[in-house]
């Protein structure tokens, strides 16, 4: 078992690399979204997999207080974060 502290400052943003639905609105900015045919919002990923608005440089979501629905349900030390970090040991 690794012992090395989870905490999303060493974790390289991972979970911003999953494909992340808008099922609700919550103001993020249109040159983050992508549309497919069907009418279905995602956040849109650049090519080196992260989601468009995490800041590359400080790997944190630079519109924090706009982000997604499923995003603010994605917390630290959930479920879903700790399988996450099981994944990419
Ligand atoms: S929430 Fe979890 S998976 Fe996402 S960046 Fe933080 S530690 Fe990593
Ligand atoms: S909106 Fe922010 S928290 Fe959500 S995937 Fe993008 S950078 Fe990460």
């Amino acid at each position: 078992m690794s012992t090395v502290a989870k905490s999303c400052s060493n974790c390289a943003a991972s979970c911003c690399r999953f494909e992340v639905f808008l099922i609700t609105d919550t103001g993020v900015p249109e040159e983050h979204i992508e549309t497919d045919d069907d009418g279905t919002q995602t956040m849109l990923r650049l090519d080196d997999g992260w989601c468009s608005a995490l800041n590359r440089e400080t790997m944190n979501c630079s519109i924090y207080e706009l982000r997604p629905w499923l995003c603010r349900e994605f917390e630290m030390g959930s479920i879903d974060c700790l399988e996450t970090w099981q994944a990419k040991l």
